[in-house]
C-alpha cells in the first residue's frame, strides 16, 4: 500500500515553483510516499564493472532533501554509506572554477553534452574539445588534473577537503572501493593517456587518474549528497553549517553543465521529465538541485543500461513534481483586481 496521499493532499499546495520548499510536514509526507511508491520497483542491475561496488545490496533505499535555510529530512536507508562515484564531479568542477574562474575553465575542459556513454572513447576521437564537459570520464579526469596542488597528495587533500565542506562534515575514502577500481583502472588510465597525446591534459595521466580515482571512492549518505546539492542550490553557502564552500557565480555555472550533460546520453530524458539539473553516480545515487530552495539526493544501486539509478529517477521525478520543483513549469499569472490582460 501506498502512504495516504489523497488527491486533495496533492492540490493543497502549488505544484509549481513558488520561491521556497513546501511545509516541512509536507516535504516528509511526499518522501515517505516516494519511498513507499518506489521500493518495490526491482529493475535495473547494480553496477559490477567496479567489483567492490557489485556487493551492494539491491534493496537499499534512501531519499533525503535539504533546504537552504538548513532543514533537512530523510527516509528509508538514510544512514547507509556508499562511495559517491560520479556524483563528486560537479563538486570538483565547482571547486577548480572557483579556483581558475569559469572561462579558464571553459577553454581547458569545454560545457557542451557529448550524447554518449560516461567513459566514451569514442566522444574524445569525435569532437575538437576532447574533454567535452566535467561531468563525463575524461573530462572529469581532466578537471581533476587541475585541481590546484603541486603533488597527487596535496591535489587529492584539497578534494577532499573541499567535498567536506560541501557536505558539512569529514568526509574519508572508502579504501575497498578505492582499492578495487585502483585495480581494474586501465579504461581511465587510458583515458587519461589519450587527452595527455592531444593536450588536453594538466597533470600527470596516472597520478590525474588516482586522484580522480579516491575522488570517485569518498564515502558518503544520501543526507550528505541532499546537504551537497543544497549548497549548490544556495549560492555556494553549506545552509546547514553556514560556511561559503564557493562562489554564487560557480555554482551557477555548475548547474548550467548539470542541466547540459548530469545524466550523460539521458540528459535530455531526465530534464524533459523532472526539469532541474542533476547528477547520476553508479553506486546509485543521484542529486537534483533546485535553485534558491534546496537539494534531492536518491540512493539505490540498481541501474539502468545509462548508468543511472532506477528507483532514484522514478523518485526525483515524483519529488520535483510534487514538491512544486520544476524549473519549467508555470500556472497563468493572477493579476490584482482591476487590472484586466493586455489585448492579444
Ligand atoms: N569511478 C567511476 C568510473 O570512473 C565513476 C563513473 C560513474 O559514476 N558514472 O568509472
Amino acid at each position: 500500500m501506498h502512504a495516504d496521499l489523497s488527491d486533495d493532499e496533492k492540490d493543497h499546495e502549488p505544484v509549481i515553483s513558488t520561491g521556497d520548499l513546501p511545509s516541512g510536514e509536507r516535504v516528509r509526507l511526499l518522501l515517505t510516499e516516494a519511498h513507499e511508491r518506489y521500493r518495490t520497483v526491482t529493475d535495473g542491475h547494480v553496477a559490477d564493472y567496479i567489483p567492490a561496488l557489485a556487493a551492494a545490496s539491491p534493496d537499499l533505499f534512501g531519499l533525503a532533501v535539504a533546504g537552504v535555510r538548513g532543514r533537512t529530512f530523510a527516509v528509508g536507508d538514510s544512514d547507509a554509506t556508499f562511495s559517491i562515484q560520479s556524483v563528486s564531479k560537479p563538486f570538483v568542477f565547482a571547486l577548480v572554477c572557483d579556483a581558475l574562474g569559469h572561462d579558464e575553465v571553459r577553454k581547458r575542459i569545454g560545457v557542451n553534452a557529448t550524447g554518449l556513454p560516461f567513459n566514451s572513447i569514442m566522444a574524445i576521437e569525435l569532437n575538437d574539445d576532447r574533454t567535452m564537459n566535467p561531468l563525463v570520464n575524461a573530462g572529469a579526469i581532466a578537471t581533476t588534473s587541475l585541481i590546484p596542488g603541486a603533488t597527487a597528495d596535496e591535489k587529492w587533500q584539497h578534494v577532499l577537503a573541499g567535498l567536506s565542506r560541501f557536505a558539512g562534515r569529514q568526509l574519508s575514502i572508502d579504501e575497498d572501493v578505492y582499492a578495487s577500481e585502483a585495480a581494474n583502472n586501465m579504461r581511465n588510465q587510458g583515458v587519461a593517456r589519450l587527452l595527455e597525446s592531444y593536450g588536453r591534459l594538466y597533470f600527470d595521466p596516472l597520478d590525474a587518474t588516482d586522484v580522480y580515482t579516491k575522488q570517485c571512492s569518498i564515502d558518503v549518505t544520501v543526507t550528505d549528497l541532499a546537504v551537497m546539492g543544497a549548497t549548490l542550490a544556495d549560492g555556494g553557502v553549506n545552509p546547514v553549517t553556514g560556511v561559503r564552500v564557493v562562489s554564487a557565480d560557480t555554482c551557477k555555472r555548475v548547474l548550467a553543465v548539470l542541466a547540459t550533460a548530469g545524466l550523460y546520453e539521458q540528459s535530455g530524458e531526465w530534464m524533459y521529465d523532472i526539469g532541474l539539473p542533476g547528477k547520476s553516480g553508479v553506486s546509485g545515487g543521484i542529486i537534483t538541485i533546485a535553485p534558491g530552495k534546496g537539494g534531492v539526493a536518491t540512493y539505490s544501486p540498481p541501474l539502468d543500461e545509462a548508468g543511472n539509478s532506477v528507483r532514484g529517477q522514478l523518485a526525483s521525478k515524483f519529488l520535483s513534481d510534487l514538491l512544486g520543483l520544476n524549473l519549467f513549469a508555470s500556472a497563468p499569472a493572477i493579476l490584482p483586481a482591476g487590472v484586466t490582460p493586455l489585448p492579444a
